[in-house]
């Protein structure tokens, strides 16, 4: 454990900025702060699961040493294992589906992963998925072990332990409302259960794409009927329910069109300079949609979660095929 540690020492994880956004507080008539998580040397808030993942398997001998960590990840968990992992020996394989950007799995490749592209993340009963592909890959590979992000509970517990208290301590125990994009549910239900047990009163909304089912999930305890296929926003939306969603701790679930969370990326760029991710752009565009909903008020303290960056997203979001960008004005 102590050897552990000691490789981790040039690893840091975590400590993120929360700033204070002029141009969405200006708009939106209230406080609005981000947490900035590509501040995380992978990019992204999946660095913090990844080390509890990989510290809570190693710890607990659930790997050798030299095994590979395997993992189905739209991209920023990937990454987070690859280079955690790397730091203490040990290899990494990662499942992605095919709606990964270029340049996540770019980034996949020179960190050395060892990467397969998949045909979805249906979850672990499809055998095209990324996760029925990584399970049956540690399954029948010596010394190979799956994180499971998906059910593993140090997913939750990360952001429990890290995310959270961060949070309070940065906004002073002002924070009135998070909202989050909803993948596994790792970040909302880990944030969620920690700041609800400081300030019961506090929101906590999650953001997901039209069609994905944990709103209705969240509404009536069940799936849906039938499942509709829907545009992903990466990272986000699903259509199985993630065993880290802990829906108890979550006031409400949002739903924005992927075309209206690309739009106001675009919108943001052009007026700040700044890029986005996609997943962060779909709060933003939510936040045009459903101010009134989310019950926020000029005085309030509202955090954004913006997990990565724009700059892992330049393909799909910001170089539009040649094309003038139009921006109605109901985004921003
Ligand atoms: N946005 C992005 C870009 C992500 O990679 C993820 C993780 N899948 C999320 C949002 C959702 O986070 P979580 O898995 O903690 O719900």
């Amino acid at each position: 454990m102590e050897q552990l540690e000691k490789n981790l020492t040039t690893i840091h994880i975590g400590n993120t900025p929360v700033r204070k956004c002029s141009t969405l507080s200006a708009l939106f008539n209230t406080n609005i702060f981000i947490k900035e998580e590509f501040h995380n040397p992978g990019m992204s808030a999946k660095d913090r699961p990844a080390l509890y993942m990989v510290q809570d398997a190693i710890a607990n001998n659930k790997i050798q040493p030299g095994g590979t960590f395997v993992e189905a990840s739209s991209g920023n968990t990937g990454l987070g294992i690859t280079l955690i992992a790397k730091s203490l020996g040990y290899r990494s394989k990662i499942f992605v589906s095919k709606s990964c950007s270029d340049e996540k799995i770019d980034a996949l490749q020179s960190a050395g992963a060892e990467i397969e592209i998949c045909e979805n993340s249906n979850g672990l009963h499809d055998f095209n998925s990324t996760q029925f592909r990584a399970q049956s890959y540690a399954a029948t590979n010596d010394n190979a072990y799956f994180t499971n992000q998906y059910y593993n509970t140090q997913n939750i517990r990360a952001h429990y332990k890290s995310t959270g208290p961060e949070l309070w301590e940065q906004t002073q125990g002002k924070i009135t409302h998070f909202i989050a994009g909803i993948g596994t549910g790792g970040t909302i239900s880990g944030v969620g259960r920690f700041l609800k047990a400081q300030n019961k009163h506090i929101k906590i909304w999650g953001v997901e794409p039209r069609g994905s089912v944990l709103r209705h999930f969240l509404k009536s305890g069940s799936m849906p009927d039938c499942l509709q296929p829907f545009e992903p926003i990466e990272g986000i939306g699903r259509n199985f329910i993630p065993g880290s969603l802990d829906v108890e701790v979550i006031d409400d679930i949002f739903q924005v069109e992927s075309d209206d969370a690309k739009q106001a990326a675009r919108r943001y760029a052009a007026e700040t300079g700044i890029l986005i991710g996609f997943s962060s752009a779909a709060i933003v565009a939510c936040l045009s949609k459903y101010m009134e909903a989310m019950r926020i008020g000029r005085h309030d303290h509202v955090v954004l979660f913006f997990p990565d960056h724009g700059s892992r997203y330049i393909s799909k979001l910001y170089a539009a095929e040649g094309q003038a960008i139009h921006y109605p004005q109901h985004i921003l």
